[in-house]
């Protein structure tokens, strides 16, 4: 089998960006209309749907807690979202996914001021590239804010890892399928917190350092977009009710 080049003789990579670049993103605030919240994000070519619904009554009733809201987490990759299609049941992938997702979210959310509610996050790949979990993260984390939810700060997630023996950021599938390791992070830039740290492959000590200061710093670029993409927001909510309240009266007909 041919082997393939993830590093080109300058150092670029497969699609062109340097070592430390991060792949164009595109995030979205308040797009579906049904969900108490949501956001949309492009990260690279991942495309990914997140939605949240609470804080509400917890149901079934034997799962509430006295003191706090329960946090449930879906993780879920479309059957269109990949090359073959995937079946639509939940992997032992998703639900691990799900699970690491929710304790990266955890710390960020005032779960403290609902107890006996339910806060419900859901999130759907439409289109899959490596690095769905980072991603699926900061879309989340900005559905949650969405939907009203007391927090302490955004969550931004940014994988880092090493392809032929570089530390690289934000891998994409084929340099997560054909390089030496994953290292995919959440992070809230102002606590300091590292709610996500998963590893895949193997690293030296040094080059786990380095791809770890990498992928936080990548976190703190992502928290400012997210800030700037809840501004956009509110900024068209404010155009919008200011429209409302300027348009003229409308005419009563005698
Ligand atoms: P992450 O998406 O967080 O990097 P993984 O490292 O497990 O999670 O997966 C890397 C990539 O592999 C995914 O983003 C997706 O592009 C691809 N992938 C994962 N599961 C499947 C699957 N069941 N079928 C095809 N591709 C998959």
């Amino acid at each position: 089998m041919e082997e393939v080049r993830l590093l080109d003789k300058n150092g670029l990579r497969v699609d062109g960006r340097r070592l430390e670049e991060l792949r164009p993103l595109k995030l979205e605030v308040g797009i579906l209309d049904k969900a108490d919240g949501s956001a949309y994000i492009e990260h690279g070519k991942n495309k990914i749907l997140a939605a949240v619904y609470g804080p509400r009554e917890a149901q079934p009733r034997h799962i509430a807690l006295a003191d706090r809201a329960v946090l449930r987490c879906r993780y879920h990759m479309a059957p269109f979202s990949t090359e073959e299609r995937k079946s639509p049941a939940p992997s032992r992938r998703e639900l691990e996914l799900s699970k690491v997702i929710r304790e990266a979210l955890e710390p960020s959310i005032m779960s403290e001021y609902f107890p006996r509610a339910t806060i419900d996050i859901f999130i759907e790949v439409l289109q899959a590239d490596a690095g769905t979990r980072c991603a699926g993260i900061t879309a989340a984390s900005l559905a949650l804010a969405d939907a009203g939810i007391p927090m302490r700060e955004l969550v931004a997630g940014c994988a880092a890892g090493k392809v032929e023996g570089k530390v690289v950021l934000d891998l994409s599938d084929l340099e997560d399928k054909k390089g030496d390791a994953d290292l995919p992070v959440a992070f809230m830039p102002k606590s300091n917190v590292i709610g996500l740290l998963q590893m895949d492959g193997s690293m030296t000590e040094d080059e786990f350092k380095q791809a770890l200061d990498m992928a936080v710093d990548a976190c703190r670029r992502i928290y400012e977009m997210q800030r700037e993409a809840l501004r956009q927001k509110y900024h068209l909510v404010k155009e919008e009710s200011e429209a409302k309240e300027e348009a003229p009266a409308p005419e009563v007909k005698q």
